[in-house]
């Protein structure tokens, strides 16, 4: 994420971090690369350069050439004032009213539903929601077929007319449908239009003057930058929208439109997507995200998504099959599995501090576990419990199957030995013996 951004914000503040003392030259200099790099992520110009006179103004303000670690103070006043610009605080979702309709808009392949069906699946899981998605694209048949998909998937219902044609319609007899059946969400999921037209515009302000939604939030794809910015603005004249979301933000996006959107329309970013799948969603903090673009990490944010997805009753499972020495490679999978679920590698070391800039260049996907999944799906029953039978002829076999060498396999043998000592280690005798074995 913001890769680009992050590396020239670096090397811009870079100059200033070790020096003791600094001039007034430097800092000038320094926030001259800093704005240029903000240009290039895609930033507005005036909206750059705004940046840098308040960042440059504060520095003055509180003497940062005589301060004691001035590129320091430096690097905290850039971090506060784009903690500023992207909104100060998180929002949340307005989800007042019963059921509080959510009314979702954008421009078509922005991810509207796709980030409808995270949100439902969000709301379901972390505020006990009842929600109810709402298929109101009624030019693309295909539309209503995938709003379905992503609700059977997340066992959320969908509500969708095939017979009607007016999706204020359909709009209003979704919430009808969820007051008459217990949904306390609705979920309204629009059309959208390849590019901003009046049709669409006064569509979906029908449908909003129709259905009063709570909250009405407004969809982007975070890789259009400067355009994100400029569609944002139409939508909001029309309907006052109460927030953005940006979508994409897994891809090679420069960051202008997380940076610049809210100072333009004067709204929040209220979550980000970040994946294809239902569960890349996470809210928008903008003192987070600042920390990740200034290569800072966050860690807080790698905690709470380790937590969502571990279980507890899992972990004590486990506990019990290590301490009884029957760790096998299904358990083997099934960590590997929780893990994938936690999001895209790349965008997890991304969130480990300083890790970003150590990985850069290195190639860290998704399949990073594609050969340790295959030789393990290739292994029979009893070689997954019990691994000790795996002598060559078998590791021939399960390299044959899973389309590795047996190099390969031996090489995921030894690590999972390593691993099943350490963690009987951990379990008796605790930390100590471990310690000792290590410093041996
Ligand atoms: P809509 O036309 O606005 O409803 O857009 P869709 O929800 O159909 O999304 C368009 C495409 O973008 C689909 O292929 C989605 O899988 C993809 N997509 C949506 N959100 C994200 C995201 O956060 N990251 C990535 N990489 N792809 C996304």
């Amino acid at each position: 994420m913001f890769d680009n951004l992050s590396d020239k914000l670096d090397k811009a503040l870079h100059v200033l971090k070790g020096h003791g003392s600094i001039t007034e030259v430097n800092v000038a200099e320094t926030l001259k690369e800093v704005r240029r790099a903000l240009i290039d992520a895609d930033v507005n110009f005036k909206i750059a350069k705004d940046f840098t006179n308040r960042v440059k103004e504060k520095a003055l303000g509180q003497n940062v050439l005589t301060t004691l670690q001035p590129g320091q103070l430096m690097v905290k006043l850039v971090k506060d004032e784009l903690t500023e610009l992207m909104g100060g605080d998180a929002s949340g979702v307005n989800l007042s009213g019963n059921p509080s309709v959510i009314l979702m808009s954008g421009l078509q392949g922005s991810g509207k539903t796709t980030f409808s069906g995270k949100l439902a699946n969000f709301l379901k899981t972390k505020k006990t929601k009842k929600p109810l998605l709402v298929a109101c694209d009624v030019y693309r048949p295909a539309a209503i077929d995938q709003l379905h998909v992503v609700g059977d998937a997340i066992k959320v219902d969908v509500f969708s007319d095939r017979d009607n044609t007016d999706p204020v319609a359909i709009a209003q007899a979704g919430v009808a449908f969820a007051k008459a059946n217990g949904h306390n969400v609705v979920i309204v999921d629009t059309a959208g239009r390849l590019a901003v037209d009046t049709e669409m515009m006064n569509e979906i302000a029908n449908i909003h003057k129709a259905i009063q939604p709570q909250e009405t939030l407004f969809v982007v794809d975070a890789m259009t930058g400067q355009d994100a910015v400029n569609t944002a603005k139409a939508f909001n004249d029309i309907l006052n929208f109460d927030g953005v979301i940006l979508t994409k933000l897994d891809g090679d996006t420069r960051g202008g439109a997380a940076i610049s959107i809210k100072s333009v329309v004067d709204k929040p970013i209220k979550f980000i997507g970040t994946g294809e799948k239902m569960e890349a969603i996470d809210v928008f903090y903008p003192s987070r995200m600042a920390d990740r673009i200034l290569g800072m990490g966050d860690v807080v944010s790698l905690v709470e998504r380790a937590q969502e997805q571990f279980d507890e009753e899992e972990a004590r499972k486990l506990q019990k099959k290590i301490a009884k020495n029957q760790f096998g490679f299904d358990d083997f999978l099934k960590q590997i599995q929780q893990v994938k679920k936690m999001g895209n590698m790349k965008d997890l070391m991304g969130m480990i501090p300083g890790a970003g800039k150590m990985l850069k260049g290195v190639d860290i996907d998704d399949d990073a576990f594609k050969h340790i999944e295959a030789i393990i799906h290739s292994m029979t029953v009893e070689e997954r419990t019990n691994p000790g039978v795996i002598n060559s002829s078998r590791k021939k076999r399960i390299g044959k199957g899973s389309g590795t060498s047996v190099q390969q396999v031996n090489q995921l043998l030894k690590q999972f030995n390593q691993m099943s000592k350490m963690m009987k280690m951990m379990q008796g005798g605790g930390g100590r013996k471990m310690m000792q074995a290590m410093s041996r």
